[in-house]
C-alpha cells in the first residue's frame, strides 16, 4: 500500500466523482517546506512562524525575519503561502520572554500577547508585507481570536504596517494589500461568524484548540487523552456551523487542525463538505490517497447521520466503515 500512496503524490487529489479538494501543508515546526513541495502540495495552509522566534534567544529583527519570510515565499513560488502572526504563550513559550501564569492555556497567548505588545506585532507585519511585496503570494492569519475588537485592533495594525512599508519603498503602484483571515480556534467565534465574514477575507478551523475549548481538556495532558475526542457531536456540529456560515456567506474556509491529517478525520471533514485542507507534510501522501479513492458525494451522504449520532465513538465508526469498504 505505501508505494501506491507514493505514487499518488504527484497526482492532483480528485476523487472517484471527480470533485478537487485543495491540499495545503503545515509548516515551520520542521524543515519540511521542501518534502512538501515534492510531495504535491498545493500551498501552506499554515506557517507557524513561532518557529524563527523559539530558534533565537532574543526576538528577531524586522530584517532577519524579512529575509526568512521570503525566502519561504520564494520556495513556495506560485503557491499561497498563508503565515500566522506569532502564537507563544500556552505551552509555547520564548526562552527570552517568560511568561508565569496558573492557567497558560486561558492566559496570555496568541493575539493576546502580540496586542498587548504592538511593536512585536507590526515589526512582523512588516516584515511578512516587504516579503510579499518582493514575491507576492502571502496571506496572514490571526490566531486565538476570541472577539470583533482584537479582529479590529489587528486589522488597524495591518493597515498601518502596509502603509508604512508601501511608504518607505515609495512604489509608485504598490501591488494590493495581501488578504488576512482568522483562525477560528476559540468557541466564542462560533457566534459571531458573520461579523467575522464582514471583517476578513477567509477563516482557517483549528480543530486542535477548538476541540480543546470546546471541551475543557488540556490537548496535552495525557491523563485525559481519552477525552479530547474530535469526533465528539458538539466538535463535530461546531465544524459544521462554520461550513454553514462560511458557504452561506462566501468566506473560503479551509480546515488547518491536525484531524484533517488523520485518515478518519479527513473522511468527516471531507463529509461536512470541507474542501480546503491543510496538514503536516507527512500525512499529505496518505490523504491524497484517501481522496483519489472516495466518492464524495456518497461520502456526504453520510452527513445527517454523522450530525444525529450521540457519540464520538459512533461516529468513528460510520466513517471507518466507510473507508473499510472502499478497499
Ligand atoms: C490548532 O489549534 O488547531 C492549530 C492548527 O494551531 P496550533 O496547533 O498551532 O495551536
Ligand atoms: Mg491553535
Amino acid at each position: 500500500l505505501n508505494s501506491l500512496v507514493q505514487q499518488d503524490l504527484d497526482k492532483p487529489a480528485v476523487s472517484i466523482d471527480g470533485e478537487s479538494v485543495e491540499m495545503l501543508i503545515n509548516a515551520g515546526l520542521s524543515a519540511d517546506s521542501d518534502i512538501a513541495i515534492n510531495a504535491g502540495a498545493d500551498g501552506v495552509g499554515l506557517y507557524r512562524t513561532e518557529v524563527p522566534f523559539l530558534m533565537q534567544d532574543r526576538f528577531p529583527s524586522e530584517d532577519e525575519q524579512f529575509t526568512r519570510y521570503r525566502d519561504i515565499l520564494n520556495s513556495y513560488r506560485g503557491k499561497e503561502v498563508c503565515m500566522r502572526t506569532l502564537d507563544v504563550g500556552g505551552d509555547k513559550q520564548l526562552p527570552y520572554f517568560p511568561i508565569v501564569e496558573e492557567n497558560p492555556f486561558l492566559g496570555w497567548r496568541g493575539i493576546r500577547l502580540t496586542l498587548d505588545h504592538p511593536e512585536i506585532f507590526l515589526v512582523q507585519a512588516r516584515a511578512m508585507y516587504r516579503s510579499a511585496i518582493e514575491c507576492g503570494n502571502l496571506s496572514i492569519m490571526l490566531p486565538m481570536i476570541s472577539c470583533l475588537n482584537e479582529v479590529d485592533e489587528a486589522s488597524r495594525l495591518l493597515e498601518q504596517a502596509w502603509a508604512e512599508v508601501v511608504d518607505e519603498l515609495d512604489l509608485r503602484e504598490p501591488p494590493e494589500r495581501p488578504k488576512h483571515g482568522v483562525m477560528l480556534e476559540v468557541p466564542s467565534v462560533l457566534f459571531l461568524l458573520p461579523e467575522l465574514a464582514q471583517r476578513v477575507d477567509f477563516w482557517s478551523v483549528g480543530s486542535n484548540d477548538l476541540t480543546q475549548y470546546l471541551l475543557a481538556v488540556d490537548r496535552n495532558n495525557t491523563r485525559v487523552a481519552e477525552l479530547f475526542d474530535t469526533f465528539h457531536p458538539a466538535v463535530v456540529r461546531a465544524l459544521k456551523q462554520i461550513i454553514e456560515q462560511a458557504n452561506l456567506h462566501n468566506t473560503p474556509v479551509s480546515f488547518c487542525g491536525e484531524l484533517a491529517g488523520e485518515p478518519v478525520g479527513a473522511l468527516l471533514v471531507l463529509a461536512l463538505g470541507y474542501r480546503r485542507l491543510s496538514m503536516s507534510s507527512f500525512n499529505l501522501a496518505k490523504i491524497k490517497y484517501i481522496i483519489r479513492h472516495v466518492n464524495l458525494n456518497d461520502l456526504s451522504a453520510l452527513r445527517e447521520q454523522i450530525l444525529q449520532s450521540q457519540s464520538g465513538s459512533a461516529i468513528y465508526s460510520l466513517l471507518y466503515e466507510y473507508l473499510e469498504k472502499q478497499n
